[in-house]
């Protein structure tokens, strides 16, 4: 199996996945949309909002707006020392306050840790008319596509020129035979794009490699 990248930048990555198969090609696109974790708002305290929208629909927005993390760092909570109680591995606080007229956009949150911001400081989050106001902390933490959209990692698409049409990733009809795949990989999270496929391989490699060890156990 070869990877031969044909165009790289931080949103976007294309690449030939070569001498592989339907197989590894569906698990490797299912694991870099919805298994690689990202960084989201989860939980959204407001102390005033005297805008025109509900509390609903500003946690929502905001929910929505990719951040940026330390891979080195932050942990999901279930894989954190704490627990999952909470500390600053798994947590992070991103506070809001503005007062209108003004366009709150997601460049005026403070974040209390330095690796943790908004990948587009222009996302709009609600406009405030005179005098209307807005505070509130927005508590960030690690998640999964495959829990909530706001947490997937990337937009990704294949082909399969052998084919010549574009495989269909849910199909039953998978076909094992030793093929070439075109990826089209666009980040939708604070990760780029060649992050993301290195850690879905990584992670299709670790999984192999566990399936491995519990086949041999059996056989001894
Ligand atoms: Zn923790």
């Amino acid at each position: 199996m070869k990877l031969r990248i044909l165009d790289n930048s931080d949103k976007r990555v294309s690449f030939v996945l070569e001498e592989s198969d339907a197989g590894f090609a569906n698990a490797l696109r299912r694991i870099m949309a919805n298994e690689i974790p990202t960084m989201a708002v989860e939980n959204v305290d407001f102390e005033e909002n005297s805008s025109g929208a509900f509390d609903e629909i500003i946690a929502h927005r905001i929910g929505l707006v990719p951040l940026t993390y330390n891979r080195k760092i932050h942990r999901t909570k279930d894989d954190c020392k704490c627990d999952g109680k909470g500390c600053s591995q798994c947590e992070v606080v991103l506070a809001l306050e503005k007062t209108g007229p003004c366009m709150v956009k997601a460049g005026d949150f403070k974040s209390t840790d330095d690796s943790v911001q908004p990948t587009d400081p222009e996302i709009p989050i609600v406009e405030l008319f005179e005098n209307q106001r807005l505070k509130l902390e927005a508590t960030a933490q690690l998640g999964f596509g495959k829990e909530h959209a706001k947490w997937q990692a990337a937009v990704v698409g294949y082909k399969n020129p052998v084919a010549g049409r574009p495989e269909d990733p849910q199909g039953d009809d998978v076909k094992f035979r030793e093929e070439e795949f075109v990826f089209e990989v666009e980040s939708v999270s604070g990760l780029k794009a060649a992050e993301i496929v290195e850690i879905a391989l990584n992670e299709l490699e670790r999984r192999a490699d566990e399936f491995a060890s519990e086949v041999k156990k059996e056989v001894k």
